[in-house]
């Protein structure tokens, strides 16, 4: 057969959920799926720009609804779950993208701004990965993509971020559970760890002096990462095409890692 023929990319007749769907790399995972056959529906807490997230891909000639949800707050997301199935039949794909980062050094972390990031990134993560593997489990399939970070797997270093790391640690050990779990239900779960990526989440960081030029010096292919170029991850570990791969967690880093 030839590789061009190669249908296991696509996602025709499946329903994915995208977190975070409003912005960045959301937005561009919503998009990609959509281009190739997902049914998608945008959660975020940012209604305005999920809604555009949505046109954006009907103009795109896909198919994309746009709902509110708060991944702390957990009958919202039960509630957008349970509106996905009983809208559009099934659902398929979980990408969890909702992030925050409050950026700080430990010692002047309150517990507040800990407890947020945490809720967020790590506890908003579990639970939409648990209502979604709610619908999953009973049609046997399901694809679960978490986004965690090259800060989940490394100590960071630049500037202090303690929650953030740590939640993305947890990420990265909790798509590695889930997977443990949940294989013998036909659910597949996976997370992407992406370098430092052009989105609205790092614009202040990227204002700071030396700190862009820090992020180049550190990465082997020398630049940052666009969000177009972590979607492409995605979709894989969300596809039909991963059929053999769980508890994996892939770097979209341009090296950062390898040294
Ligand atoms: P972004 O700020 O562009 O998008 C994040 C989205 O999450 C926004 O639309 C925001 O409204 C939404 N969100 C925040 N809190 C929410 C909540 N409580 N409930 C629902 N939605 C909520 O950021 P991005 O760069 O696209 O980041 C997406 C994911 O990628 C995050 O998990 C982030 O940690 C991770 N990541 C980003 C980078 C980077 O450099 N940009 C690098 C590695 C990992």
């Amino acid at each position: 057969m030839p590789a061009t023929d190669f249908a296991g990319f696509r996602l025709d007749e499946q329903v994915a959920a995208v977190t975070g769907g409003a912005s960045g790399i959301g937005r561009s995972a919503a998009r990609l799926l959509a281009a190739s056959g997902a049914k998608v529906v945008v959660l975020d807490i940012d209604c305005e720009s999920a809604a555009e997230s949505a046109n954006q891909i009907r103009e795109e000639g896909g198919q994309a609804k746009a709902m509110a949800m708060d991944v702390t707050v957990e009958s919202e997301i039960e509630r957008a779950m349970d509106a996905t199935v009983a809208e559009f039949g099934r659902l398929d794909v979980l990408v969890s993208c909702a992030g925050i980062a409050i950026r700080e050094p430990a010692l002047d972390h309150s517990l507040k701004h800990w407890n947020q990031v945490l809720q967020v990134n790590q506890t908003g993560v579990f639970l939409c990965a648990r209502h979604a593997a709610r619908h999953m489990r009973k049609s046997g399939y399901g694809r679960i993509v978490n986004v965690a970070s090259i800060m989940g797997l490394s100590g960071g270093g630049i500037y202090p971020n303690i929650s953030y790391q740590t939640t993305k640690g947890a990420i990265v050990n909790m798509t590695r559970a889930l997977a443990i779990e949940w294989a013998s239900d036909g659910i597949l779960v996976n997370a992407v760890a992406p370098t430092y990526v052009r989105t609205p989440f790092i614009e202040e960081l990227l204002e700071q002096p030396g700190i862009e030029e820090e992020i180049r010096r550190l990465t082997p292919l020398g630049r940052l990462a666009e969000p177009e170029e972590v979607a492409p991850a995605i979709l894989f570990l969300a596809s039909p095409a991963a059929s053999m791969v769980t508890g994996h967690i892939l770097a979209v880093d341009g090296g950062f890692l390898a040294q």
